[in-house]
């Protein structure tokens, strides 16, 4: 096992799987598509040939899923916990290797993958094996005095869920676990870019005891694989996370055959400084908010509004610890930043930066790609960027990398609407020692989570999701129950007549 210096085992890629990165009916199965290969963005290295998923496969894997949907949707509520329950022990058996895959297929650091996204995911594992047992509902009653009413909450079918690569084992989890415990089968399209711990959580599912079907993963492009399972005839729900651009053009061909849709897509989250927060606690939050995962967060603090009175003591700050970030090799433990996912996205980053500086922004600390050892990588330094206008892109568009820019504000109001200045309504903080102050931004923000004087940190029992062009639905949390399962209203004849009072309203004279 292992696998975290180069050379080691990788693991997901091993002569068992070799180039087998779909997981269809309990098994790991070769794609009939095209030749790919798997990177270390943070090295350049090959990690693994294989051949991408096809539609072909796509049929497959819904066909698998159609199988295996009416047992696994008739099983007890216990039946499915304890299946649940011992994923979960499995997992946090197998935490290490997980904790590697992630690191080699997305250049994160190690220290990120064992402390966040892996227990994170084992958590939400343990969560959804409890809820399963409650999901919840009205009470049966009589509300008409003849009839009894009562509801069933049913899973939906066969969902088709759609994850990005920037945390692919939390992405599959938010995805998979809501809708498997409320009954429901999957076919998960994770990033052709990172599927190893997509893989890696299916296969100890199927160890766990999910039946074979229940839980299939196709690792395919997006344009092919990922969109013909969205316009799938035979998918009942798509369930997305991506960019906005990517949710529309899934909303518009899930639309074709029509089905219920989940979108959880892209932001740029505010981070409102007020003049009487405690300014070690802003600086160090948004750093800590705008370079986790290199920023490639769709939470990650992008946009800092700072009260004038604070603005240059919270720059000074920030640029302090910026300057400190150890930039490095994901797999050594003292690594706090590792690279982006791939050259495109640095060089996306690079684009962002430059367009800011062409347009007068003052780079304080960062905004190139460094070189030396790192040159192998696709590494992009912690930046902070200041005079910028509410106009520009690099305050508008998402970056999605280590980029912070400053703001400055003068009164509450102005502040507020600034924040809310966005297409984007995912996530948003508010920094003050005022409870009034923090009350107000909390209602006045549109954004689908507000920290109070904190910001990026989840939990399994509360939801997330977006609003505006961040989506809509909820991941997490006993909500994201309700994305995964439909409400049957049941009513039963209670009087035993065969002439009912209501008859009458249409057979008055017999
Ligand atoms: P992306 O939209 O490019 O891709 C997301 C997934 O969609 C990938 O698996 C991709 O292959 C697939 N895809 C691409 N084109 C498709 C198509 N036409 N039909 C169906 N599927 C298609 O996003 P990305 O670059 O992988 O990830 C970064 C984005 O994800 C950012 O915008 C980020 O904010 C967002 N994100 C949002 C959340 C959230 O919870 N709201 C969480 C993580 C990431």
């Amino acid at each position: 096992m292992g696998g975290d210096s180069p050379g080691d085992a990788i693991p997901g890629v091993d002569s068992r799987s070799a180039g087998a990165f779909s997981y269809l009916a309990g098994r790991r199965v070769a794609g009939r598509g095209e030749q790919a290969t798997l990177s270390d963005p943070a090295s350049g290295e090959t990690l693994a040939r294989f051949r991408m998923a096809a539609a072909t496969d796509v049929d497959d894997a819904v066909t698998s899923a159609r199988t295996a949907f009416p047992e696994w949707a008739a099983a007890a509520p216990v039946e499915r916990a304890e299946v649940m329950t011992r994923w979960a022990r499995l997992l946090t058996e197998r935490a290490e290797d997980l904790a590697v895959a992630e690191t080699r297929q997305c250049g994160k650091p190690i220290r990120l993958a064992r402390d966040f996204d892996v227990p994170g995911s084992i958590d939400n594992v343990s969560f959804f094996a409890g809820v399963s047992r409650d999901l919840g509902g009205k009470a049966a009653g009589e509300y008409s005095p003849d009839h009894t009413s009562m509801v069933r909450r049913e899973p939906v079918g066969v969902v088709g869920s759609i994850a990005p690569w920037n945390y692919p084992l939390q992405m599959a989890a938010w995805k998979v676990l809501p809708a498997v415990a409320a009954g429901n089968a999957v076919v998960l399209k994770p990033s052709e870019l990172t599927p190893l711990t997509s893989l890696l959580f299916a296969e100890a599912a199927t160890e766990a005891g999910l039946p074979p079907g229940v839980f299939n993963v196709v690792t395919g492009t997006g344009a092919e694989v990922g969109e013909h399972l969205v316009g799938h005839p035979d998918v009942d729900m798509v369930s997305f996370t991506g960019s906005s651009a990517v949710g529309r053009r899934v909303m518009a061909v899930a639309a074709q055959t029509p089905k219920r849709v989940q979108l959880e897509l892209g932001g740029k989250a505010p981070f409102l400084v007020f003049d009487d927060a405690d300014p070690e606690a802003a600086a160090r939050g948004a750093v800590a908010g705008s370079l986790i995962n290199t920023g490639q967060d769709c939470t990650a603090a992008t946009r800092a509004y700072v009260q004038r009175p604070l603005y240059d003591d919270f720059v000074d700050r920030v640029a302090e610890l910026m300057s400190h970030v150890r930039l490095g090799d994901p797999s050594d433990p003292a690594t706090d930043m590792g690279s982006l996912i791939s050259r495109q996205q640095q060089d996306r980053v690079s684009a962002h930066v430059e367009g800011a500086r062409d347009r007068g922004a003052k780079v304080v600390v960062g905004g190139g790609v460094p070189q030396g050892p790192l040159a192998a990588g696709a590494y992009y330094e912690p930046t902070l960027i200041t005079g910028v206008e509410q106009t520009d892109p690099i305050v508008r568009e998402e970056v999605f990398g280590p980029v912070l820019v400053v703001l400055p504000f003068d009164g509450d109001d102005e502040g507020l609407a600034l924040a809310n200045d966005s297409r984007y309504g995912l996530a948003a903080s508010v920094w003050s020692r005022d409870v009034h102050r923090c009350l107000r931004a909390t209602r006045t923000l549109s954004a689908g989570t507000v920290w109070v004087n904190d910001h990026i940190p989840i939990i399994s029992e509360m939801p997330h999701g977006g609003v505006k062009a961040s989506g809509f639905g909820k991941d997490m949390s006993t909500y994201s129950l309700e994305e995964y399962t439909v409400v049957k209203h049941v009513m039963f004849d209670g009087t035993g007549e065969a002439h009912k009072d209501w008859h009458d309203i249409v057979l008055r004279g017999s």
